[in-house]
């Protein structure tokens, strides 16, 4: 069964849930995931000089200019991996991005996923919302670790991001809704835009996304 839609940006508030569905995605689709976040939280690990320049926007939940998260990308989406299709969650994160993708590089998009939720749902989930050093998400209240304070996964401590204090968390919603949101009409203008409800359950997000999928195959 081959499918249509192998080139798919997701986007959606923080805390609508797009990494959890975008690992069910991959797994469906047998595509890989390009997580931003996570690349620029790898090069803050790593110390590189990148990584150094970039700490201090990334922990205060400020964007990245324009043309370094586009570079970085689109050095990343060239990669062998993502030549069979790929799943974005971060990026792109303004028109500009958006525009450079469309209009710059041979990089097509198939479709756009928008996962919404209220901005009080949004500062809950993320408030509330643990990581282990390898990304694996946990919540307080609805995806508890079976051992406390510890991935299930990789029985590593599970920590608070840097930018999931609520301060934080309130700057990056309203940078989402004042810069990322334009995306939205950008993409809707395109016919690219299929919008789903973010505020149900994880299970019922995903049935709803991969019944979208199976209906588009070729
Ligand atoms: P995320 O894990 O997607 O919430 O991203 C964490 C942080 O990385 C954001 O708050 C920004 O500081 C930065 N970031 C991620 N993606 C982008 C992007 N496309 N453009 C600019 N900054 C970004």
């Amino acid at each position: 069964m081959e499918h249509k839609i192998k080139r798919i940006i997701l986007l959606g508030p923080q805390g609508a849930g797009k990494t959890t569905q975008a690992e069910r995605i991959e797994q469906f689709l047998d595509i890989n995931i390009l997580l931003a976040g996570g690349v620029l939280r790898q090069e803050i690990k790593s110390k590189s000089e990148f990584g150094l320049k970039i700490a201090e926007i990334v922990n205060t939940g400020g964007l990245i200019p324009d043309q370094w998260m586009i570079d970085l990308m689109v050095q990343n989406l060239n990669k062998e991996e993502y030549k069979n299709g790929f799943i974005l969650d971060g990026f792109p994160r303004s028109v500009t991005q958006a525009k450079y993708l469309d209009e710059k590089t041979k990089i097509k998009i198939d479709k756009v996923f928008n996962i919404e939720i209220s901005d009080e749902e949004a500062v809950d989930r993320l408030s509330n919302r643990r990581v282990c050093p390898n990304g694996h998400i946990f919540h307080l209240l609805y995806k508890l670790p079976k051992t406390e304070g510890i991935c299930d996964t990789c029985q590593l401590k599970l920590e608070q991001r840097a930018d999931d204090t609520p301060e934080t968390v309130l700057k990056r919603l309203k940078i989402y809704r004042n810069e990322t949101s334009k995306l939205l009409d950008y993409y809707h203008q395109q016919k690219k835009l299929v919008v789903f409800n973010g505020s149900e359950s994880i299970e019922l997000v995903s049935d709803d996304i991969l019944n979208y999928l199976k209906a588009h195959v070729r």
